[in-house]
Order: C-alpha cells, then sequence, then structure tokens
C-alpha cells in the first residue's frame, strides 16, 4: 500500500512512495500541497535547500498532526555549498528552516566535480552525529559512485536519479541493485511528457487507471522509489490511488520498450549549476 517502505542499507525504512515539491512555491503552496498529501496517506516529502520550501514543508508536518517519527524527510545540499565545511554549515540552514530535529534523507544533490568526495564526508559526518538517519546521492552515473565509494566509510543508501520511461536507466539501475543502493524516480512523470503516450493509455484502459498511474505503479513494481510531483489535490490523490491494481508482465515489457534514453533534465557528465 501507500504507507509501504524499503528497508535501506543504513537498517532504516523508506516510503516505496512520496511527493516532490520541485517548483512548488513557499508559503500557501507548499504548505497545502504537503498537507493534502499526508492527510491522503502519503509519508514522504522530497524537497531541497534549492527549492527554497523548506520551511513551508515543516509547517505542514507540524500542522498534519501525524507524528514526526512516521514521515520521511528528504532534503538536499545545493551545488553551491559543497565541501566539508559549507555542507555542514548548509545543513544547519535546511534542518533551521525545516524545524525538524533530524532528517531522514540528506542527499548529494548533484555530483560537483572536485568536491561531491568532500561533501560525502560531511554527510558521513552528520549521520554519525544523529542528524540524519541516512545519506545518499542524487544524479550520480556509475562511475561517481565508484570514485565516491572508494573512500567512502559509508556507502549511499539511495541514489535519485531521472528516471521514466523514456530513460529507464536500466544499467544504472542494475549497477545500484548489485551494490544495495536503492534507486529512486525524479520526475517520474517525465515532467509531463509522457501524459498523452498511446501505448500508456492503452494500458491504463485496461484497468481504468490513468497513464500518470500506470507509469508510478510500474516504478513501484520495478522496485524504484518515486515521487511525483503535483500541487492539484485531484492529482495528489490519484498519483497514490495505485495500489489496486498489478501491471502483466506484458505491460511491464511494453513500457520497458519506450526507452529512448531521452534526459528532460541536465546529464551528471556536463552541467554547470
Ligand atoms: P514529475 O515527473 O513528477 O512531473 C510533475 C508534473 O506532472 C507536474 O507539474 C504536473 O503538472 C504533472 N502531473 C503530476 N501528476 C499528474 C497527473 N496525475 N496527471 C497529469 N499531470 C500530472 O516532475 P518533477 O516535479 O520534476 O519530479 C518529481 C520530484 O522529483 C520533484 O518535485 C523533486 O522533488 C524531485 N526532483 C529531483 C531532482 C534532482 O536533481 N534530484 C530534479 C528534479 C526533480
Amino acid at each position: 500500500n501507500l504507507q509501504s517502505t524499503v528497508t535501506l542499507n543504513s537498517g532504516h525504512s523508506m516510503p516505496w512512495f512520496g511527493l516532490g515539491v520541485y517548483k512548488v512555491q513557499e508559503g500557501q503552496e507548499v504548505v497545502d500541497s504537503v498537507k493534502t498529501a499526508i492527510a491522503s496517506g502519503y509519508r514522504s516529502i522530497d524537497t531541497a535547500a534549492l527549492y527554497g520550501n523548506e520551511e513551508g514543508v515543516g509547517q505542514a508536518i507540524r500542522e498534519s498532526g501525524v507524528p514526526r517519527e512516521e514521515l520521511f524527510i528528504t532534503t538536499k545540499v545545493w551545488n553551491s555549498d559543497q565541501g566539508y565545511d559549507s555542507t555542514l554549515k548548509a545543513f544547519e540552514t535546511s534542518i533551521t528552516k525545516l524545524g525538524l530535529d533530524y532528517v531522514d534523507l540528506y542527499l548529494v544533490h548533484w555530483p560537483v566535480k572536485g568536491k561531491y568526495k568532500e561533501t560525502w564526508r560531511a554527510l558521513e559526518k552528520l549521520q554519525q552525529d544523529g542528524r540524519v538517519r541516512s545519506i545518499g546521492v542524487s544524479n550520480f552515473h556509475i562511475h561517481h559512485l565508484e570514485d565516491v565509494m572508494k573512500d567512502a566509510n559509508v556507502k549511499p543508501a539511495v541514489n535519485q536519479v531521472e528516471l521514466h520511461p523514456l530513460l529507464n536507466q536500466a544499467e544504472l539501475r542494475e549497477y545500484c541493485k548489485s551494490q544495495g543502493i536503492q534507486i529512486e524516480a525524479w520526475a517520474p512523470l517525465a515532467q509531463g511528457h509522457l501524459l498523452d503516450n498511446e501505448v500508456l493509455k492503452n494500458i491504463g484502459a485496461k484497468y481504468g487507471k490513468s497513464t500518470a498511474q500506470v507509469i508510478l505503479r510500474w516504478d513501484i513494481q520495478n522496485e524504484i522509489v518515486t515521487i511525483p510531483k503535483s500541487i492539484n489535490p485531484k492529482r495528489i490523490v490519484e498519483n497514490a490511488d495505485i495500489f489496486d491494481f498489478e501491471l502483466t508482465a506484458e505491460d511491464m515489457e511494453q513500457i520497458n520498450g519506450l526507452n529512448e534514453n531521452r534526459r528532460f533534465g541536465a546529464d551528471p557528465d556536463n552541467f554547470n549549476f
């Protein structure tokens, strides 16, 4: 169901399903979206320092009526804050804005060249100090993971990457699985680019489900943690309503066949922000 979890290599559990809040406005918009999601049964929220809405996420958590320990909160250190001391400082800013005692998952947002290994050391320290339950990375290719793990004391628990049927990341998924690193999909809905896809529409029609629901179900059946974004209450509920049907092996294969290795975001080997 919506609240079922996977056990990470840190020993902590993480919900398979959550709400993403990229581009959700600080203030009422983010407070309302997060409260709607939690009231609908979501237990995981994915934010980042970059998103500028950590205060609203924190407010929504406090107003949700759900005990803190039942929620799973992710935030991320932004690129300009990477490095050891600056990451520790950025974390204090994030946790103060969130108004929390600890964060469930803290991620290195992008693999900033020459810096991400120092950033990782800071995350290890935060975990050791009990400020963060699990630590992970985002937008890491296999070579970034190998590089960081070469000198790490703690393996990343999660790698959050762009992943949807047009970019299904088969090779990276296989690698992460072999390393015990949980894959998490950002832009699971390809930021809206797949909603009119005929293959997905036809599959959805068999079950009375939308294309968005078919994609998110494909994530779950592939053991991919997924965090679709919406600020629309009906869609927040719709996106989570994927635990009452099952895609067949044939449906799964058809969706796998949509892969074009097509990115809507930046390539982690070539970004300048
Ligand atoms: P997404 O694939 O979740 O698409 C979101 C868009 O799809 C929404 O703006 C909405 O217009 C539309 N949508 C959502 N539900 C719908 C529905 N049921 N029917 C029709 N349209 C629907 O894109 P995203 O927000 O970029 O990604 C999800 C989350 O991943 C983000 O909010 C953020 O938390 C995270 N993320 C992380 C990174 C990273 O670098 N780590 C980058 C981008 C996003």
